[in-house]
């Protein structure tokens, strides 16, 4: 088991690749990873990697396909984030179609607003939803992990708040009233799906390389 450790602990001194090119998730995951010590690299240092096809019909079955991809494309440990909204009363839609919920290239506000639309009958009470977020780790030597993070709030009856990307500016975290859009980057890292994914992975990690800062 000892061997097993010094293994991972020798693995991971060499970094981590993440298997994403959306430049707002990446940010996240440096901001949320940069406590462990890791060196962790983006796909900006990869161009020419392809594109994974999101085909799955799970979060689990998306970022494992995206990680093991980018694991074998750079010969290094990667890890890759699948996540979405659910919204209970639209029966968990968008979900893994978060991103292409208004069709196949559509930003940002063309899914808030169709998100918006899809709503507009609902009740007050029908508008609870939740983040979900799976991290998949896939090691150099094949080792596949994944962990899932996931956030309860509301979705709001209009757009609020700059900050952060997709859906922050409609999602009220349970506890707050401001939406992710006008809540500071550390509030939501501290309550995000992907700041408890992110934190499972780390204490996968610390764990089993023995770090114990
Ligand atoms: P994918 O994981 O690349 O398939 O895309 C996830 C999509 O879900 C994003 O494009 C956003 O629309 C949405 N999403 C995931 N996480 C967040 C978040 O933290 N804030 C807002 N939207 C998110």
């Amino acid at each position: 088991m000892a061997v097993y450790n010094v293994n991972l602990f020798i693995m991971f001194k060499k970094g981590i690749v993440l298997a994403t090119k959306n430049q707002k998730k990446a940010e996240e995951l440096v901001r949320i990873l940069h406590g462990l010590n890791i060196s962790v690299e983006t796909l900006n240092n990869y161009p020419d990697c392809p594109d994974v096809v999101e085909d799955g019909h799970t979060f689990e079955a998306n970022a494992v396909k995206k990680a093991l991809f980018v694991s074998h494309y750079t010969g290094k440990n990667a890890i890759a984030d699948d996540s979405g909204l659910e919204v209970y009363a639209l029966g968990n839609m968008p979900g893994v179609y978060s991103a292409r919920f208004a069709g196949v290239n559509a930003t940002d506000l063309m899914n808030n607003e169709k998100l918006l639309n899809s709503m507009k009958d609902l009740k007050d009470t029908e508008r609870v939803a939740r983040f979900v977020c799976v991290i998949a780790l896939v090691t150099e030597e094949g080792l596949i992990k994944t962990f899932k993070g996931v956030v309860e709030g509301m979705i709001a009856e209009d757009i609020r708040g700059s900050s952060g990307f997709g859906y922050d500016p409609l999602f009220i975290p349970e506890g707050f009233n401001e939406t992710f859009g006008e809540l500071p980057s550390q509030i939501k890292d501290g309550i995000s799906h992907r700041g408890r994914a992110l934190r499972l992975l780390q204490e996968y990690i610390r764990v089993k390389c023995n770090i114990t800062q």
